[in-house]
């Protein structure tokens, strides 16, 4: 073997020294890769035979990823080819040929793996005509309709295996911001990125986010709906709320004042704090010498009425061009309420979560005019906008 290994290495070499990139054919030089993995496969699928992994003291995937650089997935991946491979003559042979791929390869052996005696040797040339035909993603899907098919029970069993493999966890990093990390069932995957998809759309000139940033912007959006809808079960008797300390100054956004604070001590600035007054309850807590001696009644910014009436009157936001239906949006002050500006009907317009945040933290003015809003860009923003589209007028 040690041999043979060094016929190949020499061979290698001379392939890599002698070959000009511009004419190696990459499907034949993809095959013969292929063709080796799937020699690999076998040899390991032999140490594995021979006991290799217990002169480690290691379990055979770990050996195998510890002597192959793979990682466990992938050195999983390696044995079950090895174990089947051998067994499926015409697999092999189209492997060899280079009219499958190793990936292919692999989806059929981890098929014959799944279903045991339930696989039937007849139906081998045929599986292996469909790897032939369809791309990789299409066979691997295939297969896992022929394995439902053939074995409901077993799909079925694997399916709860890998639902245990769910995971989330939302850590908050030293600067304030939060890391998702996780794994999800594939049903909650699904609703989890349709449901993002649908509200992470381009939202048309001047929208400069890239798409990683609109699924974060979207998933904001969907948890600050789910928030205002108060519908979410109570926690120790209140509804779950973003609670946000600050002082009348900070509040008024004077120069000097401290920064606002959510729970846990994060700062965030002025222009957020400003964005979150528009709609919120406010407590007022009066301290003396940090000791509090008065704690006023909970209000809502906005009273139900008014706020009723300002849905009726604005169906959807009224940001030129957006059809987020009015469940969507949230009240805003045209001149702002920590500023003073008055909660009526007058001052008030309703906008979507990315256009409320254009306007507080993005710099757009809003300005009324008669029963219809102007939206005025940034300083920064004009040039680029003076050929675009009018924004001037709402729909
Ligand atoms: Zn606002
Ligand atoms: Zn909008």
């Amino acid at each position: 073997m040690v041999d043979e290994c060094e016929r190949l290495k020499s061979a290698a070499r001379d392939f890599d020294l002698e070959a000009d990139d511009d004419f190696v054919d990459p499907k034949a030089l993809s095959a013969v890769i292929d063709l080796l993995q799937g020699k690999l496969c076998k040899v390991l699928h032999q140490a594995r035979r021979r006991g290799d992994h217990q002169l480690a003291r290691l379990t055979p995937t770990s050996w195998v990823a510890r002597t192959c650089g793979l990682s466990r997935t992938a050195a999983a991946d390696r044995l079950c080819v090895g174990k089947h491979l051998s067994s499926l003559p015409a697999v092999a042979d189209a492997l060899a040929k280079g009219e499958i791929g190793f990936q292919s390869t692999s989806a059929i052996c981890h098929l014959r793996d799944q279903l045991r005696e339930k696989w039937d040797p007849a139906n081998e040339s045929e599986t292996v005509e469909f790897a032939r035909r369809f791309s990789v993603e299409d066979f691997r899907a295939l297969c896992q309709h022929a394995r439902h098919a053939a074995d409901p029970d077993g799909f079925e069993k694997d399916s709860e295996d890998d639902y245990e493999r769910r995971w989330l966890e939302v850590n908050p990093m030293l600067d304030g911001m939060h890391a998702i990390d996780g794994v999800l069932d594939p049903a909650t995957g699904a609703a989890f990125r349709t449901a993002l998809e649908s509200l992470a759309q381009w939202r048309g000139e001047g929208d400069t986010r890239n798409h990683g940033q609109r699924m974060a912007d979207a998933l904001g959006e969907l948890l600050d709906h789910h928030m205002n809808e108060g519908r979410l079960p109570r926690q120790n008797g209140v509804r779950p709320h973003v609670t946000l300390t600050t002082t009348l100054e900070g509040l008024k956004g004077e120069v000097g004042s401290p920064a606002a604070e959510l729970e846990g001590g994060v700062l965030i600035g002025g222009k957020t704090v400003e964005r979150l007054a528009c709609d919120c309850t406010m407590s007022r807590v009066l301290l003396a010498d940090s000791m509090v001696i008065d704690v006023g009644r909970a209000t809502r910014t906005i009273a139900p009425a008014t706020r009723r009436a300002l849905q009726k009157r604005d169906r959807h936001c009224r940001w030129p061009g957006c059809d987020r239906p009015i469940g969507w949006t949230n009240p805003h002050h045209i001149e702002f309420w920590s500023r003073g500006g008055p909660t009526n009907l007058t001052n008030l317009v309703s906008l979507c979560h990315y256009h409320h945040r254009q306007v507080h933290e993005g710099g757009w003015q809003v300005v009324k005019a008669g029963n219809e809003f102007r939206f005025h860009p940034p300083e920064r923003l004009r040039t680029a906008f003076a050929r675009g589209p009018d924004l001037g007028v709402a729909a």
